[in-house]
Formats: structure tokens, sequence, C-alpha cells
């Protein structure tokens, strides 16, 4: 059983010295200073080492080798994780290829549906453990972790364990057939999320997988393996590779790879493109995003700032579809400018592990450098910067919530992914404006619009290039509703009935 350390202290108010924000009532700003709520970490364990698990065993690499996870809060190991070579792929592919003839594809689909329904059961009793993990493992708030990660990738193998058995549902007329051996890719910013939007389709539909996790956070992908492991799925139709990049290559490049789903940057999603071009390897390929959040005159303001606040600063900015391009209506500039500053001055940067933390870790050193690139480079183009005066821990990666005022359809700021807390501001008069600015972007991932009329929302989701738009609120997730990109965001849907058709033929 694990144990809950309840604080006696009681929270205290206190305000904060210096002046917040210039020209705004400061005493509206004083900011609560909480007592620290550290989620415990006691019930957690955590092996030294991992291995590979291929055919339902933890297997040493043939490589020898491991690489270190870090906690990039605290920049502490956390253990270290086999590095897999081409040789480790190898077999994890022509096991799930074994697993694929011999078993699944054969197995009635009423059968493959109660696995997965027992995966989702298993995760969704050590959800605890498992959000504690992800947030030590990447560096995200615990209360994302917990209430936002864990729970969204459980009702995403719910969700499929249902579809599993109704096929013939989901495509009417149609018989539907698995494809055989999937290879997944996936990154840093949701790890067990992404991993459950590429499994259990995947095995829904019939097929078996090698997933291979980002390198600066494999945890939980292996502590699936142990659920898996748990759940007695039949060897080898699930297999977790962890390693580098070219592990990811390794899988891509596997003759006996029958369909690739990645999730990643543009220019690795480019690659693999290139990689696969003239082979029969299907793929779906969920790549970067910019995406445009619109706020125009009539909007809930307030509703409209919090939105604004969570879309680009949940979980550091690093989220594929996170609205770092902010469109605000010209009448409203300046009392939206000022409500979101105030707001930025209340933001809690810190300790990912406590409760009250907003913003907590930026996943990794090299992300920190990048995000630093970017903000530099942003003044360097002219544009105004606003960070809040808060203090950051003075170990592990952590980054100022960021805005930029002035900025221009050309800067690059304005242009490219920085995947951080950074936000950049311009304003607009009219809807026709509005659109051409929000779609001159190479991207096209997602929107959002807030306004009080129906008409406009229409109007604007017909128009804006982005495979999802958000209206009167913004990152909101649901299994049954799909997800993915236009343009140089990629190509391909997960989630609902349209993620099933992506591991399926006629
Ligand atoms: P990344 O560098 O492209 O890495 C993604 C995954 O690909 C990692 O597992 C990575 O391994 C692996 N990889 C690297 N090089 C490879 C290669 N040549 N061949 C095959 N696999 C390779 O992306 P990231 O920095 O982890 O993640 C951030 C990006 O993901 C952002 O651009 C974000 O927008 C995008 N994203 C998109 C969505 C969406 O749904 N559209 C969702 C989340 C994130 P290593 O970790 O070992 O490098
Ligand atoms: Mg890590």
């Amino acid at each position: 059983m694990s144990t809950i350390k309840v604080s006696k202290s009681k929270t205290v108010a206190t305000k904060t010295a210096k002046p917040l924000v210039k020209g705004v009532n400061n005493e509206r700003l004083s900011t609560w200073n909480y007592v620290a709520a550290p989620e415990s970490t006691d019930h957690i364990q955590l092996q030294s080492q991992y291995q590979l698990f291929i055919n339902g065993k933890f297997v040493k690499p043939s490589s020898k080798k491991y690489f270190d996870t870090i906690n990039p809060a605290t920049e502490q190991k956390l253990a270290e994780v086999a590095q897999a070579n081409a040789k480790d792929i190898d077999l994890a592919v022509k096991s799930a290829k074994n697993a694929y003839d011999q078993t699944w594809s054969k197995m009635k689909p009423t059968e493959r549906a109660k696995y997965i329904f027992r995966i989702a059961r298993l995760m969704q009793e050590r959800a605890r453990e498992f959000a504690v993990i992800e947030t030590m493992d990447g560096g995200k708030p615990i209360r994302e972790s917990r209430d936002i990660d864990i729970p969204l990738a459980c009702n995403h193998w719910f969700y499929y364990a249902g579809w599993a058995d109704k096929l013939d549902y989901a495509f009417p007329g149609r018989k539907a057939k698995s494809l055989g051996v999937a290879g997944q890719i996936i990154p840093w910013n949701f790890p067990l999320l992404m991993a459950a939007w590429k499994i259990a389709p995947a095995l829904a539909c019939g097929n078996t997988v090698v997933l291979k996790p980002a390198e600066t956070t494999p945890l939980t992908a292996l502590k699936l393996a142990e659920i898996i492991q748990e759940s007695g799925l039949p060897d080898g139709v699930v297999n977790i590779v962890t390693g580098y990049g070219d592990a990811g290559a390794e899988l891509v490049n596997h003759p006996l790879i029958n369909k690739i789903a990645f999730t990643g940057s543009t220019p690795v999603g480019k690659s693999i493109q290139k990689a696969i071009a003239g082979t029969n390897k299907r793929a779906t390929l969920e790549l970067g995003g910019k995406a445009a959040h619109i706020i125009f005159d009539d909007a809930p303001i307030d509703q409209a700032v919090e939105g604004i606040i969570n879309g680009i600063f949940f979980n550091q900015g690093h989220v594929c579809c996170a609205g770092s391009r902010l469109f605000i209506q010209e009448s409203i500039a300046s009392i939206v400018i000022k409500k979101l500053k105030q707001r930025m001055q209340t933001l809690m940067v810190g300790d990912p592990l406590d409760k009250n933390t907003d913003i907590g870790a930026i996943n990794s050193k090299e992300q920190l450098e990048k995000i630093n690139y970017y903000v530099k480079l942003g003044e360097k183009e002219g544009a105004e910067m606003y960070q809040p005066n808060c203090k950051l821990p003075s170990a592990g990666y952590f980054f100022k919530p960021t805005l930029f005022l002035h900025t221009s359809q050309s800067h690059r700021i304005m242009q490219e992914e920085i995947f951080g807390p950074v936000l950049a501001i311009q304003t607009f008069r009219t809807i026709e404006e509005v659109i051409e600015k929000a779609n001159n972007i190479p991207y096209g991932l997602s929107a959002g619009v807030w306004t009080d009329k129906g008409s406009k929302i229409f109007n604007l989701t017909t128009k804006l290039r982005a495979g999802v738009v958000w209206a009167n609120t913004y990152n909101k997730f649901d299994p049954a509703s799909p997800f993915g990109g236009y343009k140089e965001s990629g190509f391909g849907r997960e989630g609902g009935i349209h993620g099933l058709n992506a591991y399926v033929k006629f």
C-alpha cells in the first residue's frame, strides 16, 4: 500500500514585494505562496537497470550498452536503459511477425478485446505510480500526468478494447483485415499517452507491434511492458525497444515491417517518408505544429485569457498543438495583453512533483538550449519580450513563461516550432486578415478561436488549415475524437473510428 503524507501546515498568504506589472492594480496581483505539496515517491519502484522487452521477456541488449535516463527537474539519474541496435530491432520485429502469424491474427476478436481491456484495467489500478514516474522522467507537473496523461491513456485502451470485435460496424459493408507488424516511434512530450495512441488501435485491428519510446522518457513504456507481461498477452504481440534515433531508423527500414506510425518532429518525419518511399509500408505521421489561437472582441475575455495560458504554458509548451501564436483583435489588444501579463505573474514554475506547480521542468538540456536560442532570436528580430519576475529553481532545466509583442509574420519565432513556453503575439482587424495570417505557416495541426458568435466559429473552422480547431476552449482530448495534421504537420488520424483506419486494409 502506498502512503500519503499529509502536511499539517496551512496555506499561507504573503504579498510579493515588488510591483508586478506596470500600470495595473498590483494589489490584485499579490500571489499566494503555497506551502509545498509534493507528491510522495515512496511507492515508486524503479529498477536501476532496464532491459529490452522482446517476445514477452526482458532481455539484455546485444550491444551490451545502456544509457541513463534522468529527472530533468533535478538532473539526477533515475535508471539506466538498454540501447537497442540493429540486431535487437531485428529480433523484436521477427518476434512480432511470429506472434502475428501464429497467434494474434488468428485469435477471435472477442478474445483480443479481453486482453486490451485487461491492460486498461491494470494501468488504471497503477495510475498513481504511472503518474509519478511520468513526472519524474519527463518533467511535467504531477497535476497534468495525474489528471490528463494517465487517465487519457487508460481511456484509449478502454476505447479501443471496445472496437476490437466491432470492426464490421466501424466499416459497414467492408471486411477489414489487419496489416501485420507495425513499427511505432513516439516522442517525449506525452510518453505513456502516445504509447496508448499507437498500441491500442493496432492491437484492436489484429496487428502486432514494436514500439520505440523517446530516449529521454523510456520509463513509463517499460512499466507498460511489465503490465503487458502481467496481462498474459501472448508473447511477441507487443515488443518495446529503447534506444536512440538510429534504433528508430532500423525499425523504419526493417523489411518485415508493414506499417510505420510515427509521432515526432517534421524533419524526422520527412526522413522516414523518404526511407519508405517505393516500399509497401504504410505510414501515419504526426508531426510538428505552430497553432494559431485567435481571440475576437466579442469573446469572454477572462475565460479566453485562461484558455490562452493553458494553450501555451500547459506542459511547458511541450505540446505539438500548443497555441504558440496568438492573434488578438485590435480593439481588445491592450486589455488582453494586460490580463495575460497579470496571469503570468501568478503561474508557479518549479518542482514538477509539487501539486501546486503550473509549469514544470523542460524535458532536456538540448530542449532548454533550443528555447533559449529562439528567445534570443526573438529579441534580435526586434520583438518585445516579457517574462514574469518568478524565481527558477537552481538545479534542473527550467524556463520562465515568455511572451513576445510586436512580432511580424516574417519573424522566425512566428514561423518555427519552439516547443517551449513561448508565446508570439500579433493583432488583426478583420476575419479575412486573421485567416490569412493564421494559415501563413508550413504547419497545420491545430487552432483555437474565442468568440461569442457561432457563425464566426463555423466560418473559421472551414477556412483554417488545421486538423483540430477548438472553439471557446483549448487542448481538449477524447479517445473518440480524431487528431492529426494538415501540411507539414503530417497525415493520417489517430483516435476515434478514424484511428482504426490506419491499421486495416480491405
Ligand atoms: P523527434 O526528435 O522527431 O523524435 C521522435 C522519436 O523519433 C523519438 O523516439 C526519436 O528517438 C526518434 N527518432 C529520432 N531520429 C529518428 C530517425 N532518424 N528515424 C526514426 N526515428 C527517429 O521528436 P521529439 O523531439 O522527440 O518530439 C517533439 C516533436 O514531436 C515536436 O516537433 C512535436 O510537435 C512533435 N509531436 C507531434 C505530435 C502530433 O500528434 N502531431 C504529438 C507530439 C509531438 P530519440 O528520442 O532517441 O531521439
Ligand atoms: Mg528522463
